[in-house]
């Protein structure tokens, strides 16, 4: 099968001829329809993230048919089309794992990272870790869902039941979990790079009430902050925007250094926060309230050849909306 592998960090992607994955008894076998480009995927390539699986088939918003089936699956069957996200494998038997924080386990696999992942023609998948997807949504559409909507959804409920959220980083996260914001009442404004109109306009498109740069005071308080931005900077920012007793959720799994802030910025009751992977209930909630609040995706498809394009791009900030590989 055609893959796109990783052999080293800070080097690109190179074109492999790889024999197709065989299942494991909790195993299903895809054929890979769309696996969008996220920006850990990034992290992965460029040496943020230490200790990937190498040489490594990087891809954790996959979208896939099932071809075959391990002798254990019971959930799937040949034909039935699923999702699969970062949450790979989790030991069921830790503390974090008995106490519904899967996302924390201590022996947790991920896709992409520790599992090869969806930038090839074919992967194999844990059925545990493994979601259907609602039929409204096209296997590209379908794609960004599996982390940029699933991470963003958890973003957005641990950041409380606020009514005015600040999102920092308008990417591909940001707007999923701004139309799932306003579907539950709540007004969104959105801070970009401070010379982005494009993605200001972008933002406003999707229903946030106001957009601007990072640099900018918004136009009221925010309840909390939800920042996608790889950017530490952002967070004493976040905080001046805040009110009292908000909180600033930060969704990415690396950031630039955060800069010594005042304790006044952080003082009456003002958390910070991150968020760290996900629950497969986190899935299932999103998974089922994405249609309901008729979230759709802004993609721009590429070529699984062109991966190193892709990831090009979304590093340049050139995108709107997802990158997607289609095999
Ligand atoms: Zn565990
Ligand atoms: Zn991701």
């Amino acid at each position: 099968m055609h893959a796109q592998l990783l052999q080293a960090a800070r080097q690109p992607l190179v074109a492999a001829e790889l024999p197709v994955p065989r299942p494991a008894a909790e195993q299903v076998l895809l054929r890979v329809r769309a696996c969008a480009v996220c920006r850990t995927d990034l992290h992965i390539v460029d040496g943020e993230l230490a200790h990937p699986k190498l040489p490594l088939v990087p891809g954790h918003e996959i979208v896939g048919t099932v071809v075959e089936t391990g002798a254990a699956v019971d959930r799937f069957g040949v034909g039935d089309r699923v999702g699969v996200p970062w949450l790979g494998w989790t030991c069921g038997v830790c503390d974090y794992c008995r106490s519904g924080r899967e996302n924390l386990c201590d022996r947790a696999r991920f896709t992409g990272y520790q599992i090869d992942g969806g930038y090839a023609e074919f992967a194999v998948a844990d059925q545990r870790y493994c979601f259907a997807l609602d039929p409204a949504y096209g296997d590209v559409a379908a794609a960004p869902l599996l982390c940029a909507g699933l991470i963003g959804y958890r973003t957005l409920r641990l950041a409380g039941d606020g009514e005015r959220i600040g999102i920092y980083g308008f990417g591909a996260a940001a707007h999923i979990v701004a139309q799932v914001a306003r579907f539950q009442g709540r007004r969104v404004f959105a801070f970009t790079r401070p010379d982005d109109t494009a993605a200001q306009e972008f933002a406003r498109s999707l229903g946030a009430v106001w957009a601007g740069g990072s640099t900018e005071a918004p136009p009221e308080p925010l309840d909390a902050a939800l920042i996608f931005a790889p950017v530490g900077a952002l967070v004493p920012a976040a905080l001046a925007a805040t009110r009292k007793g908000g909180a600033v959720v930060c969704g990415g799994i690396h950031m630039s250094d955060i800069p010594a802030f005042p304790y006044s910025l952080l003082w009456e009751e003002r958390v910070v926060r991150s968020v760290a992977n996900l629950t497969r209930r986190d899935a299932e909630e999103f998974l089922a309230l994405a249609p309901q609040a008729g979230v759709s995706t802004a993609t721009v498809p590429y070529p699984l050849a062109a991966a190193n394009e892709a990831l090009a791009d979304l590093r340049n900030g050139a995108l709107q909306g997802a990158a997607v590989l289609v095999p």
